[in-house]
């Protein structure tokens, strides 16, 4: 790996899940050029039993099954040592009830040197893994996914792509939306006219002055069409 790259762990039942995230695309092309190091384990190789069994029935009763702590604690662990103040990952657990994953904390995450991320199955894990081994628990949106791979791989993805090297043109990750505290405008390509419809003028026009502006205003626009919360002052949800 390159000294300015990331190590990203994931702990999951499901690494083949990861497999062609890691050999395509944006993705592929970073973990080839050692600017990232995405290293797929499969949890099961921390039981210890013979069926390698990660789940167990709730205390307490209820439906489904539960992720057992040990290989879990001992996978952690393996991969980033106990927690506490030596620990220079950062070990995050997908979870519905974490704090919901924006821009800017892949902005943030694309400088740190070594993720661990956990992904739960079934109704979750066992809460003593998140009190004694977890850092932070990461939701990628209000609503239940059947297990955290989805939701490790929008994190990866996030994140990677804003870490230099891996986009072949970095301007792309300044303007676009979010990035700016606003969503961007729209986007044309050839054909200049597509079904009856007409590139606008200005982006024909070659006068990147005038461009330039009329971007900006169509990228206020669209977020006050679409999303007028976007930079309002924390506090003012109430007038969404
Ligand atoms: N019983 C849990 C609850 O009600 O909060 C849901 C468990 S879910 C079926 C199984 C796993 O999927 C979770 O442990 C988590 O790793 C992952 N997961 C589900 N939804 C997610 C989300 N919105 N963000 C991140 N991870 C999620």
């Amino acid at each position: 790996m390159r000294s300015d790259g990331i190590r990203i762990d994931v702990v999951t039942i499901f690494p083949g899940l990861f497999e062609p995230f890691r050999t395509t695309a944006l993705l592929g092309a970073a973990c080839s050029a050692g600017i990232v190091d995405l290293r797929l384990h499969d949890l099961r190789d921390w039981t210890s039993d013979r069926h390698r069994t990660v789940d167990d029935t709730p205390y307490g009763g209820g439906p489904g099954m539960v992720m057992r702590p040990e290989p879990l604690v001992d996978a952690i662990e393996a991969l980033a040592g106990p927690r506490g103040k030596d620990r220079t990952a950062r070990v995050m657990l997908l979870s519905p009830q974490g704090r919901r994953f924006e821009q800017g904390w892949a902005r943030e995450l694309a400088h740190e040197r070594h993720l661990v991320l956990v992904c739960g199955r079934y109704e979750g894990v066992d809460q003593r893994v998140i009190e004694t081994a977890i850092d932070e628990e990461v939701s990628i949106g209000d609503y239940v996914l059947a297990g955290g791979e989805v939701a490790a791989l929008a994190v990866i993805e996030a994140v990677t792509r804003l870490i230099p090297g891996v986009m072949g043109n970095p301007e792309s990750a300044e303007t676009e939306s979010f990035q700016t505290g606003q969503l961007e405008g729209p986007h044309y390509t050839r054909p200049a006219v597509f079904r009856g419809f007409e590139v606008p003028a200005v982006l024909r026009s070659g006068d990147h002055q005038a461009i330039a502006r009329w971007r900006a205003e169509q990228a206020r626009n669209t977020t006050q069409r679409r999303r007028p919360d976007l930079g309002r002052p924390a506090g003012r949800e109430d007038e969404r």
